[in-house]
């Protein structure tokens, strides 16, 4: 019970830009021009991008979401197609598919990465299947050479979910290169996130971005108003956001480097805790992301209780494993599990993992995780009844979720 609190998301957003946010929606707001949708800042903001991407094609749009969606339809996803995506992660791995009228077709994930297994996965492959969806999750990239390999074996486009994964680096390739197009992602808590909505797709194919530069703004080229060569959508990325994330993106790289040195300083902390039921992520740089610092615990709701009565606040995403929401359970074939999906679903718990956070953070949140194993260990009894108390919360009551 030392110290400050330390919430779980950082208390300080944008703070240090908040005097350039409002002097550049004053600018953009009265510049002769009044242009506030894909104009010049987003041009230059994707310039930006590409030339940190080795030139890649960085197209912006209104959310990663659509990003998602967008590329995968110029990846030529559309009705009748499968679409092989992990069973643990975010909505728009499901959605995006079901959007364009394909079928999401869930694998079982690594039990060390959580990232989608490429045996499973490789199981899932039937005559119908269009593209294989693998997405980097909290810190940890999916095993792209092996996906890249089993995507090159088996026909299949190759679409990277990498919204989370910006600056990450895998074998010398950054995330969102490793697959035909990536996505990454500027809502607010992402690694460049921004006050806002946004995201940008990535691609090699000078063709494919093309294309989702028409599916972007309703299937009209720049420059070329109400000529619709594409069924589109509305998908533009906004001049203001363009210009601020101009203003942050030199930030960027320092503030990747303070989240990388805070999940080694956590790792370095709790590793040993593994033979006690918390487990660490995987050590290491390479193939990793600072987004989310996420462990394994026994006793999850339990350890979530304890940190909250010591003033640190914690996170569960996700909850249950994709299948087993209502809105995706119809492409769940009947009886089909995803074990170790279901099981992390019960056990992940997140701790607090922003660029303002102090190394005393970091050791008083670690702190707090070893008085819980140390009091487990003595009282298992008075524990367990804890954490039965916390379990009536509507969020870890996840029936499908065997514990
Ligand atoms: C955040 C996220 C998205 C969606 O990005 P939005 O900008 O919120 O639409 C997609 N995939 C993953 C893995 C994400 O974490």
């Amino acid at each position: 019970m030392s110290g400050e609190p330390v919430p779980f998301f950082s208390p300080r957003l944008f703070e240090e830009d908040r005097a350039t946010a409002l002097r550049l929606i004053h600018e953009v707001g009265t510049a002769p021009e009044q242009r506030f949708i894909l104009g010049e800042h987003t041009r230059a903001l994707e310039d930006a991008l590409s030339r940190s991407l080795d030139g890649a094609h960085v197209v912006a749009c209104g959310s990663g979401t659509t990003a998602l969606t967008m590329a995968l339809a110029a990846l030529g996803v559309g009705r009748g197609d499968e679409v092989v995506v992990p069973a643990l992660g975010c909505a728009p791995l499901a959605s995006a598919p079901l959007a364009l009228g394909a079928t999401p077709v869930f694998a079982d994930v690594d039990p060390v990465t959580l990232t989608l297994d490429p045996e499973d996965a490789e199981r899932q492959v039937t005559a119908r299947t269009r593209a294989l969806v693998p997405a980097h999750l909290f810190s940890t990239m999916a095993d792209m050479p092996r996906l890249r390999a089993l995507a090159a074996a088996r026909g299949l486009r190759l679409m990277e979910d990498s919204a989370v994964a910006q600056g990450a680096v895998l074998a010398g390739t950054p995330a969102g290169l490793w697959g035909e197009a990536g996505v990454y992602s500027f809502v607010q808590v992402k690694t460049f996130g921004m006050p806002g909505e946004g995201g940008v797709v990535i691609t090699r194919d000078a063709e494919l971005a093309a294309r989702v530069r028409l599916l972007r703004n309703h299937g009209q080229a720049d420059g070329e108003r109400f000529t619709h060569r594409l069924v589109g959508h509305n998908s533009r990325f906004d001049e203001i956001q363009a210009r601020l994330q101009l203003h942050r993106l030199p930030g960027l790289a320092p503030r990747l480097a303070r989240r990388a040195q805070l999940v080694d300083a956590y790792t370095r902390l709790l590793a040993p805790l593994a033979e006690h039921g918390v487990i660490a992520p995987p050590p290491g740089r390479d193939g990793r992301c600072g987004y989310v610092y996420t462990v394994l615990a026994e006793d999850r709701d339990g350890l979530a209780g304890h940190l909250r009565a010591e003033g640190v606040g914690t996170h569960v995403y996700y909850p249950r494993a994709l299948p087993h929401h209502a809105a995706f359970r119809r492409c769940a074939p009947p009886g089909r599990r995803w074990p170790v999906a279901e099981s992390a679903a019960a056990r992940m718990l997140s701790l607090p993992l922003y660029p303002e956070l102090t190394d005393a953070q970091v050791a008083r949140v670690a702190d707090a995780v070893w008085r819980f194993v140390e009091r487990r260990a003595q009282h298992p009894e008075q524990i367990r009844e804890f954490s039965d108390a916390t379990d009536r919360s509507p969020a870890s009551r996840t029936e499908a979720n065997p514990r």
